[in-house]
């Protein structure tokens, strides 16, 4: 089985993330200028479900009250204007809306913002460093359906991006596999089980240990289990990687790819070697290259993804 994503990857975003003037305010801004060449790589779906509601730009800014998004869409919680309007119908009618296009578009990813009372995830509130009532209305939606989510901050650090970039493509990679035999199991795990270490080291060994007990079974292996265990793997890819685990990961699997394949990459340093992050990520970045160039896999980043035109 290659390890080689080709089809374009489809993301939607926050639409005041992707330049347009959307805000309660009338601000937007393009963070996906951050990307550089990356941005050519994915088909981008922005949507704005305060917008989708009928508010309009300038509009009155709006709160969550009672509860968070799920207690929302459970007819507990309140969203509320400035005014003190109830703007519960609207933003209901928005959030779905948004939702459904994403739905057509068939996204892998959404990038969401953090802070706003609708597409925020993990805080609805941008003041004084209050969390609010995590996640927001079309946050809890996005949580609920499963979606991969990515905060639209990471875009702008190249070490950031580059660990969710790597954990997308394995993710919709795997998610892609029909995972019916344990030659299939064990191919993937090899493949994927060092980010997956790298990630949550507990967990993934933990993982490992239920992996192994299926393939030296001699019993019949249902679907359900193939496919709780694809789900496993899938929820570790999920969750962003400690920066100086990255780090230490990086050395140690340039070294087996030194050693392995003969491949040579320069201002690549070690762990303890001081350096910002952006330096980090031009190693990751060459050492991919390099991999990629010869078909080899590199640990860190275990899926190619050589997007089709
Ligand atoms: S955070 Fe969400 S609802 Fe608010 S302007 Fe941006 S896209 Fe629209």
């Amino acid at each position: 089985m290659d390890n080689l994503l080709q089809r374009k990857l489809r993301l939607g975003i926050a639409a005041c993330q992707f330049g347009s003037k959307v805000r309660y305010n009338g601000k937007g801004i393009d963070l996906s200028q951050h990307l550089g060449r990356d941005r050519g790589q994915f088909i981008w779906t922005p949507v704005c479900p305060e917008i989708m509601s009928g508010m309009g730009v300038p509009r009155a800014s709006i709160k969550l009250s009672g509860g968070n998004g799920f207690d929302f869409w459970n007819g507990k919680a309140n969203i509320k204007n400035k005014d003190g309007e109830n703007k519960n119908d609207m933003i209901k009618k928005g959030a779905i809306a948004c939702f459904e296009t994403l739905e057509r578009a068939d996204i892998d990813a959404y990038i969401f913002m953090e802070g706003s009372p609708s597409c925020g995830v993990y805080r609805t509130s941008l003041k004084n460093q209050r969390l609010g009532n995590p996640p927001g209305v079309f946050g809890a939606l996005l949580l609920e359906k499963g979606v991969f989510l990515i905060s639209s901050i990471d875009l702008q650090s190249p070490i950031r991006w580059w660990d969710w970039k790597r954990r997308l493509v394995a993710f919709v990679w795997i998610k892609e596999q029909n995972i019916d035999s344990k030659e299939i199991l064990k191919d993937i795990w090899d493949k994927v089980k060092y980010v997956l270490y790298e990630l949550h080291e507990e967990e993934a060994q933990a993982l490992r240990d239920r992996i192994r007990e299926v393939l030296s079974s001699t019993e019949f292996i249902s679907d359900e289990t193939y496919s709780a265990l694809k789900i496993s793997i899938l929820n570790l890819l999920r969750k962003p990687a400690k920066l100086d685990n990255i780090k230490k990961c990086l050395w140690a699997n340039y070294l087996e790819l030194k050693q392995r394949e003969n491949i040579e990459v320069k201002d690549i340093f070690e762990p303890h070697t001081l350096r910002n992050m952006t330096h980090i990520a031009q190693e990751l970045l060459g050492i991919e290259i390099e991999a990629r160039k010869k078909n080899i896999l590199f640990r860190s980043s275990p899926i190619n993804y050589k997007p089709d035109r």
